[in-house]
């Protein structure tokens, strides 16, 4: 987390903010918007995909702890990248972060030598 910050980029996180609290606050996510925590990110309900049987959907994202599956070292999931797996990624909110970055990578490499022996190259034999 940055604390140099140049004045208008401050000002655009602002007006993001607000933007997003009132869209919120129009859609009923909210009734006010001191419920979004000032270090957590406003969630924009025409982005995320969390689906129609998610009866309460989260209206903000905040740094998560957890401990990866695979290692077993705390990790932190922190607010921005939350938003740009939901918002951009577009994933289900039953998805959530498991592995820390390392294992993520090696996860990776792992299904992708799966994949090789599997037949999928046809070099492989
Ligand atoms: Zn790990």
């Amino acid at each position: 987390m940055t604390r140099r910050r140049s004045k208008s980029e401050a000002r655009r996180t602002t007006v993001f903010r607000e933007g997003r609290i009132a869209k919120l606050l129009e859609r009923g996510w909210i009734k006010q918007a001191s419920e979004i925590p000032a270090d957590a990110i406003p969630v924009d309900p025409d982005l995320v995909n969390f689906g129609g049987s998610w009866c309460r959907p989260p209206s903000f994202f905040r740094a998560l702890s957890f401990l990866c599956k695979d290692c077993g070292v705390l990790c932190t999931w922190s607010a921005e990248s939350q938003r740009w797996y939901y918002e951009v990624v577009k994933a289900p909110y039953y998805s959530t972060a498991v592995r820390c970055r390392g294992c993520r990578y090696k996860e990776r490499e792992r299904v992708r030598e799966a994949r090789r022996r599997a037949g999928h190259d046809p070099e492989g034999k």
